[in-house]
């Protein structure tokens, strides 16, 4: 089956928006088996957006539709779609009504008349509650069996909708179900991951392996078709194992768990406590790690020592290493995570020292040098990493491979 994006608005066809509707939807299609062909952006022009849906309808047969469904005049994919499909709109008195009690329930906003626009509903459409908002959502099965799902263009309110009203039907309507199962690598490129893997991605038919290059990380999504899960997890198993047998310790996990969530995880098992000595990243792998939530159990203090004086006051860098071979060094890095952990009192330590660009690059130092540090319980290695990008690419990347460079110690 095939599905095809229609956003509308006007704000996106600017630019003054980003289409993360859209990247949500093309992502969750592929997730339910879908073949998306086509994506669609059209403003809130009547006669454009009609043309939009006549032709997706014709080559696509479940058409995803967001945005324009609110209460004012420029808000008309409803009408719109109503009018392609040669139907008549109605008022629903149960939305009429829900609408009313949400006003109610707001208290200080006043209900426009207006907003009784949203009762009308498509002649067949089944309605979709919108428990985040006024405008409901509506599903038509027209009459050549193709699908068109109108949803609000909010992400907050077209997400759960979407989540838990159109995919449940989406996958009523493939046979069988799918399972998939995610696994997240990193320390190696996305051309790489291919190259390793090219034998079994070329020869992948169920299940299949979809990979998807994300910042400093590759995941690989292997999905299978089978009549139930059980069998479809039966399906996926041999193939994860004939990857890690590639990957092997590339695989940082196989959970729905992100790096830091991974490495903080590690540390509560072991029961460690981790501190870090941020140079160029000036705070980001602190900021990081205490994103997860119950961080607290394991990291009690970082270091921001950007300054050299201050990596050899905080730190106890000696100021020998720094004239002899510079902040950006192995032996200043390695200095930085024994001084961090002593400093804080830490079984672990990451130290990042290196040279984020866009100036500051030298041809023995060039821009996107970086050495990171780990000590775990006495023991240092300092790892030379090589980023290219901006500024702020490289201090992203090397946050990333800090985590994973600790994890690895952590695993061994
Ligand atoms: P409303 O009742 O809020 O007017 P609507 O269904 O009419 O909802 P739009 O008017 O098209 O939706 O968009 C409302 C807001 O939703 C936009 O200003 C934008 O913030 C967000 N939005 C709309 N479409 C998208 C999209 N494709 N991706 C991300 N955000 C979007
Ligand atoms: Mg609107």
């Amino acid at each position: 089956m095939t599905a095809e994006l229609i956003s509308v608005g006007t704000e996106i066809l600017l630019g003054n928006i980003t289409n993360t509707n859209a990247r949500y939807l093309a992502e969750e299609c592929a997730m339910l088996g879908l073949s998306c062909y086509y994506q669609v952006t059209v403003g809130d022009n009547e006669e454009r957006l009609a043309g939009v849906m006549k032709t997706a309808l014709e080559r696509s047969d479940v058409v995803l539709i967001s945005g324009g469904l609110g209460p004012t005049e420029d808000d008309l994919t409803k009408e719109t779609l109503a009018k392609v499909l040669g139907r008549e709109l109605y008022e629903d008195q149960k939305i009429r009504k829900d609408i009313e009690n949400y006003f109610h329930k707001t208290g200080n906003r006043h209900m426009a008349s207006n907003n009784l626009k949203q009762a009308q509903v498509i002649e067949g459409a089944v309605i979709l509650d919108n428990p985040n908002g006024t405008a409901p959502g509506q599903l038509v099965r027209t009459e050549e069996g193709k699908i068109a799902v109108l949803m609000p263009g909010p992400p907050g309110e077209m997400i759960p909708m979407f989540r838990d009203k159109v995919k449940p039907y989406l996958e009523s309507l493939t046979p069988g179900t799918l399972y998939s199962e995610m696994l997240r690598i990193c320390g190696v490129g996305e051309s790489s991951v291919a190259e390793m893997l090219k034998d079994i991605i070329d020869a992948q038919t169920n299940p299949t392996i979809a990979p998807y290059a994300k910042t400093g990380e590759v995941h690989l999504r292997i999905t299978a078709l089978a009549p139930d899960q059980e069998t479809g997890k039966a399906m996926v198993a041999p193939v994860v194992d004939q990857i890690r047998g590639r990957l092997g310790d590339h695989i940082y996990t196989t959970k729905d768990e992100t790096m830091e969530e991974h490495l903080i995880r590690l540390l509560q098992e072991k029961q460690m406590t981790i501190t870090t000595a941020e140079s160029c990243t000036g705070g980001l792998l602190a900021g990081t790690l205490i994103n997860v939530s119950g961080a607290s159990d394991v990291f009690h203090q970082g270091f921001i020592t950007y300054d050299n004086q201050v990596k050899h006051r905080v730190l106890g860098v000696k100021e020998e290493t720094l004239r002899q071979f510079g902040a950006v060094s192995r032996q200043c890095a390695q200095e930085m995570a024994e001084g961090a952990a002593r400093a804080a009192g830490a079984d672990a330590a990451i130290s990042v020292t290196g040279i984020a660009g866009p100036g500051g690059g030298t041809d023995e130092k060039p821009v996107g040098l970086v050495y990171i540090g780990c000590y775990v319980r006495g023991k240092v290695t300092v790892e030379e990493c090589h980023f290219s990008g901006n500024r702020q690419k490289v201090r992203e990347l090397t946050v990333k491979r800090a985590m994973n460079r600790m994890r690895l110690c952590l695993e061994q």
